[in-house]
C-alpha cells in the first residue's frame, strides 16, 4: 500500500510500498544487504505485523542500460507518488546533460533539506577524545546558494553579457577572464528551512537551533538567511516556543526558560572550531547549501568518518523524502562484497523514524553498535580497530541481523 499525505500529515500503512534505487558501483553491494537488514528489523520490531514492500526503481547505470537515460521521468514520478524512498550512491556522469544525478533529484522533487544527523556509534574509531559529545542534526539548504547551478565559463558569451550588464548598469567591473556564478538566497527558501529545523527540534525535544552563516561578509544572502530565521522567534507561531540566545542572556541570566528552544547563530568559520571544542552546546544546525556541505562532512569525520554517515533529502512541507548513503559509488571497491553498508543502513534507520517507526531505528543502531563491539567489521573499520576480524559486506549485515533485539 502507498504511504500518503493526509491533512498535511504522513499516513503510513502497516505494509507500505517503498521505492528503492540500487545505486551504482558499491550500491550493488550495500543496498541488497541493507534491505535484508531492514526486513529483519521490521519483522522483529513488530512481530510480523508490519512489513515493507520494496519497489525497485531505476537510476544511474541500470537506467542507462534500460532506457539510455540516467534519470528517467518515471523514477522521479514514482518517488513523488510513493512519498518516501531510499537510494544507494549514483556515479556522476562525466560530460552530458547532468551536473549530478543527486542534485537533479533534489531539485526536481524540491527536496529543500539535506538532512544529516551526526552522532557517535560506540566502538567506531574517531580522532576525538570524546566523540560521544557530538550529537547534532545538520539541516543544509538544498536548492539555493552558489550550488543552484547558475554559472557560466570564463570565456562564454553569457559570462561576457553578465559582465557587461554589471559594468554598464551596476558600475561593477570584473576581470575580463572571470567565470561567473550567482548566489541566490531567498526569504522563501530561508523561512521554510528555518521552520523545518525548528519544527524538528520541537518534535524531537531538541534544545537549540543554531543558524550557521557568513552574514558578516555576505550581508544580503547569508545575512538574509540568518535574519529571516531569527525573525521566527517573534513569529506568532513560534514566539511561545522559541527564544533567542541573546534574550536568554539579557533577560534570564543565561538560563533558558524550561521547554523553550534556544535560537542561536554562529559565523560559519568559527563554527568548525565550536564543534571541535564545545560539541555538546549544539543540537539542530541550519545553514545555507555550501556551508552545510562542508560542515556536515566535517562533523561526520569527527565521529568516525563518512563511511557510516546517514542522510536524507527531504521536503518537510510535501513530506517527500529520499534517504541515501552519503558516500559515493567507490567504483574501485564495486562488486567485491567488501565495503561498509553502515551509511545506507543508518539512513534507513532515519527513514523508519521519519515514518513514525522509531523502534526500528533504535534497534538498528543498537545492533550495529553490538556488531562493532564484537569486532567483526568491514575492511575500513577493521584496519583501525585493534584485534578486529575483517568480514564481508554481507557477513556484516548478517551479524547485524543476529544482534537485533526488540
Ligand atoms: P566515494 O565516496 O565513492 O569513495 C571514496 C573512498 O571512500 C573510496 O575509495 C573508499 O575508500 C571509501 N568509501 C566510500 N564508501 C565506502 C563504504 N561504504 N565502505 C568503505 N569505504 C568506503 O567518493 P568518490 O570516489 O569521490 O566518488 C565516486 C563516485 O560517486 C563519483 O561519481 C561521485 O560523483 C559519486 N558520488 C555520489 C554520491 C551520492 O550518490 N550521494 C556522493 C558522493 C559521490
Amino acid at each position: 500500500m502507498k504511504i500518503t499525505v493526509e491533512n498535511g500529515k504522513l499516513v503510513v500503512p502497516d505494509h507500505p510500498t517503498i521505492p528503492y534505487i540500487l545505486g551504482d558501483g558499491i550500491g550493488r553491494d550495500i543496498t541488497p544487504v541493507a534491505l535484508k537488514v531492514f526486513d529483519a528489523a521490521v519483522e522483529k520490531a513488530f512481530n510480523g505485523k508490519r512489513k515493507v514492500e520494496w519497489k525497485k526503481i531505476l537510476a544511474g547505470e541500470e537506467a542507462i542500460e534500460k532506457f539510455n537515460e540516467p534519470l528517467p521521468q518515471e523514477t522521479i514520478d514514482t518517488i513523488r507518488e510513493y512519498v518516501i524512498a531510499i537510494k544507494g550512491p549514483l556515479t556522476t556522469p562525466v560530460g552530458g546533460g547532468y551536473r549530478s544525478l543527486n542534485v537533479t533529484l533534489r531539485q526536481k522533487l524540491d527536496l529543500f533539506v539535506c538532512f544529516r544527523p551526526v552522532r557517535y556509534l560506540k566502538g567506531v574509531p574517531s580522532p576525538m577524545k570524546h566523540p560521544e559529545l557530538l550529537d547534532v542534526i545538520v539541516f543544509r539548504e538544498n536548492t539555493e546558494d552558489v550550488y543552484a547551478g547558475i554559472e557560466w565559463p570564463y570565456d562564454s558569451a553569457e559570462a561576457k553579457e553578465v559582465s557587461n550588464f554589471l559594468k554598464n548598469k551596476m558600475g561593477v567591473e570584473l576581470r575580463e577572464d572571470s567565470g561567473i556564478g550567482i548566489k541566490p538566497i531567498s526569504v522563501f527558501g530561508s523561512k521554510r528551512i528555518g521552520k523545518a529545523a525548528i519544527d524538528y527540534a520541537l518534535k524531537y525535544g531538541r534544545k537549540s537551533v543554531t543558524v550557521v552563516h557568513k552574514g558578516n561578509i555576505m550581508k544580503y544572502t547569508e545575512g538574509l538567511f540568518k535574519n529571516v530565521i531569527y525573525a521566527l522567534a517573534d513569529d506568532p507561531e513560534y514566539k511561545d516556543k522559541v527564544i533567542t540566545e541573546e534574550r536568554v542572556k539579557s533577560e534570564f541570566d543565561g538560563k533558558a526558560p524550561e521547554g523553550k528552544i534556544v535560537l542561536k547563530n554562529r559565523i560559519a568559520d568559527a563554527m568548525f572550531q565550536q564543534l571541535l571544542l564545545r560539541p555538546d552546546e549544539y543540537d539542530v544546525i541550519v545553514t545555507p547549501n555550501l556551508n552545510g556541505d562542508y560542515l556536515s562532512d566535517a562533523a561526520a569525520a569527527q565521529v568516525g568518518g563518512l563511511g557510516m554517515a546517514p542522510g536524507g533529502n527531504i521536503n518537510f512541507n510535501t513530506h517527500i523524502a529520499l534517504f541515501e548513503a552519503t558516500h559515493g559509488s567507490a567504483p574501485k571497491h564495486a562488486g567485491k562484497n567488501e565495503v561498509n553498508p553502515g551509511s545506507i543502513i543508518l539512513s534507513g534507520a532515519e527513514m523508519f523514524e521519519y515514518m513514525g517507526w522509531d523502534k526500528v531505528k533504535y534497534m538498528l543502531i543498537d545492533a550495529i553498535e553490538k556488531t562493532i563491539a564484537e569486532k567483526y567489521v568491514t575492511y575500513d573499520l577493521a584496519r583501525q580497530i585493534e584485534g578486529a576480524t575483517k568480514v564481508s559486506t554481507s557477513e556484516f549485515g548478517d551479524r547485524i541481523i543476529k544482534n537485533l533485539e526488540a
